[in-house]
């Protein structure tokens, strides 16, 4: 009898959800036209839409930027949109109605919008809004691509929020499908970067160690177009050449975690910032419960757990001083 009743109310539960649930739109491009699909109350809309709503060209973004006045970056959202938005709007990098309010400022998210929270799709328009708006008022916001967006790209779904499973049924297609070659969010991602540098920062999302520079090169163009390319090509062909342990392992620009669990010495630090031209790297992909400098302020850890939905940071650079932008909109020193 007690199963039953459980059966039933799993039953309930997961229509309910399925009913309840809204998600999208996910933008196709079909035969030149634009045709969005999106779940509303647990049914699917599509719509053609007026050719133009959406670019569907994507030149990839360049990699090196300079004379930019002032930065602000993050990382490691993973679906948290509420949180994220509360801490943006705070630190004046947007407004109530969600639109660019950073002026000639560059933001940069340091990867791994993907995976693991419910409103990754809301957090993916407000960044690709954040871009068109940036660049009118002279700013420009940066979209590196982290472990997380290649594992979606490349179909590996193990970090999926359920809702997006649900999704995915509905839209009868996989996933990655939805940000396939043939969609707007699928172009726009490959456009994306792997590294830049502006001024003398790099940002990356998991970092650049010696391991990497010996192997490929401080390049970043070359790199990024690499990364980019390897997107559409099958795990296997990449794991065939030795280009999956250079670029995908775990010593690789998307993975490296040495920066903070290698104990590495202050000459392997000034030897890769040498190499790459540069006072300062900034990477994600290590948790911590601020933003966090490392390697006498050489090094910035920008992922201060967004993930968890109850606290995080972004960091600034204004007037070549670093600070924390606390979620409330503090400033805090690193000295
Ligand atoms: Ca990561």
């Amino acid at each position: 009898m007690a199963y039953t009743l459980s059966s039933l109310l799993l039953y309930c539960f997961a229509f309910g959800q399925t009913a309840a649930l809204t998600d999208g739109p996910y933008v196709f491009i079909e035969n030149g036209q634009l045709v969005q699909k999106a779940i509303l109350e647990g049914a699917v809309v599509t719509e053609m839409l007026e050719p133009g709503t959406y670019d569907t060209v994507y030149a990839p973004s360049a990699s090196v930027f300079k004379e930019v006045e002032k930065i602000a970056a993050f990382s490691d959202v993973h679906g948290q949109f509420d949180l994220l938005v509360e801490i943006l709007q705070n630190n004046g990098i947007i407004d109530q109605q969600m639109r660019w309010a950073f002026g000639s400022g560059h933001l940069v998210i340091v990867g791994d919008l993907f995976d693991r929270g419910g409103k990754v799709t809301e957090t993916l328009w407000l960044i690709y809004n954040l871009e068109l708006e940036a660049k009118k008022a002279g700013g420009r916001v940066h979209y590196l691509l982290g472990n997380h967006e290649y594992m979606i790209l490349h179909s590996d779904l193990r970090y999926l929020h359920e809702k997006y499973v649900t999704t995915s049924n509905l839209l009868e297609m996989s996933y990655d499908d939805m940000f396939g070659p043939s969609t707007v969010l699928g172009r726009w991602l490959r456009s994306k970067p792997t590294l830049i540098k502006i001024n003398d920062q790099v940002f990356v999302h998991g970092g650049v160690s010696m391991e990497f520079i010996l192997e490929a090169g401080v390049n970043l163009d070359s790199i990024n177009a690499l990364m980019r390319e390897s997107i559409d090509r099958p795990k296997e062909t990449l794991k065939a050449t030795g280009f999956y342990t250079t670029y995908y392992g775990k010593t690789g620009p998307i993975w490296y975690r040495g920066y903070f669990y290698d104990e590495l010495p202050p000459e392997t630090i000034d030897a890769i910032l040498n190499k790459l031209q540069s006072e300062q790297v900034i990477v994600g992909h290590c948790s911590n419960e601020t933003v966090v400098a490392l390697h006498d302020k050489r090094i910035f850890g920008v992922d201060s757990s967004i993930k968890k939905g109850s606290y995080g940071e972004v960091l600034f650079w204004i007037a070549d001083t670093f600070y924390r932008g606390t979620k409330d909109g503090g400033r805090v020193g690193f000295d």
